[in-house]
């Protein structure tokens, strides 16, 4: 019973994990493609899936219909890169229908948002990620292997002027220009985070930095910093203001400061692998179910065991990472197959 969702009247369908955790955002892969090739995510690219192991839109709706019986409200789309695949606009449009679904986010490399930004927006997207490590030209060119650093600029300044609200995410690297970037939080009204690299798929393969040397580096260049309790998302970052600044500072330590007891996450694969956390293989192939044969009278239960498996697979998720220990890490797939 405890891994049913509770519904009070007047109040949201409310799901519930073995931990107590309130689990209510789905973060959807739309397609495990990208245009550009980060150092630490897809240097050299990934293997193609082919596009009928990829869920349609409606396979997807139906599973945000599931998702938000059982309390989903956000949803963000990610990837890859979300916007490689077309159509995300209309996406948007099916899940903003869902009766539950308050909220739809998007990360993205911000290479591909300007032509589509008006049909997004129009569609209900509510929120925009704009990931973005460096604001100079030739290092951004070095981590992604695209010299289109200008663009992603203008991306960001066509999303404000569209009235969204804009985080910018930079992984956290030891040679990361932090000073640069958090100028952007200084000039206009955008988060600028720092998210510290987790040892998934290429990420295993580099040095990240930790958040906590990164705080001590910018309490000693703006011994005015200030901690900010305002509440900024429904994500783990800790946030810092600068006085003066439009913006604020955010911290996301998945390594140095661990944040499992309060995750309120689950993940969708691109090919409809429901995943609970980001560092084990488990979960649960919700394709099989939604493809699987079933003669007429069956299809309602089709949906009944759509809406079990989740259930099941929710309350199951772990009760936290282990980074720590890499060798007892099962998930074998980068960040972009897994929504990251
Ligand atoms: N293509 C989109 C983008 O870059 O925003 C969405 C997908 S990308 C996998 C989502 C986020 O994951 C990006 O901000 C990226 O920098 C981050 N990322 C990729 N590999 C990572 C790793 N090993 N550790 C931490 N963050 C990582
Ligand atoms: Fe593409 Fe995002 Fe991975 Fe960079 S981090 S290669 S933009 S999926």
């Amino acid at each position: 019973p405890a891994a049913r969702a509770a519904t009070t009247s007047g109040r949201r369908a409310a799901m519930f994990d073995s931990c107590r955790r309130d689990i209510h955002y789905l973060r959807l892969s739309v397609t495990d493609r990208c245009n550009l090739r980060c150092k630490y995510c897809m240097p050299n690219g990934i293997e193609c899936v082919e596009h009928k192991d990829i869920l349609s839109f409606e396979e997807i709706r139906q599973i945000a219909v599931c998702g938000a019986r059982l309390g989903i409200t956000k949803i963000r789309l990610t990837g890859g890169e979300p916007l490689a695949r077309k159509g995300c606009p209309e996406l948007i449009r099916m899940l903003k229908e869902i009766p539950g679904i308050e909220k739809i986010a998007m990360t993205t490399n911000g290479t591909l948002v300007r032509a589509i930004l008006p049909e997004l927006v129009e569609a209900g997207l509510d929120e925009i990620n704009i990931s973005l490590d460096t604001l100079d030209a030739g290092t951004f060119a070095a981590i992604t292997g695209q010299d289109l650093l200008p663009e992603v600029l203008l991306a960001i300044d066509a999303a404000l002027a569209a009235g969204l609200k804009v985080k910018v995410n930079a992984v956290s690297m030891p040679d990361t220009d932090w000073k640069r970037l958090i100028t952007l939080a200084k000039d206009k009204p955008v988060d600028v985070r720092f998210i510290e690299l987790m040892p998934i798929g290429e990420g295993r393969h580099s040095e990240g930095r930790s958040n906590e040397e990164l705080l001590e580096e910018i309490r000693s260049e703006f011994p005015q910093l200030q901690a900010d309790g305002s509440v900024h998302g429904a994500g783990p970052a800790v946030y810092y203001r600068i006085p003066g600044y439009q913006g604020s500072i955010g911290l996301i330590s998945a390594m140095h400061g661990k944040f499992c007891s309060s995750c309120n996450r689950v993940r969708l694969t691109s090919t409809g692998f429901l995943k609970t956390c980001l560092c084990y293989e488990d979960g649960t192939d919700l394709r099989e179910i939604l493809r699987g044969e079933c003669v007429r009278q069956e299809a309602v239960s089709k949906n009944q065991k759509l809406l079990d498996a989740m259930a099941r697979t929710i309350y199951g998720k772990p009760a936290e990472h282990c980074f720590e220990q890499p060798d007892q890490i099962t998930e074998a797939h980068g960040m972009s197959a897994i929504g990251g």
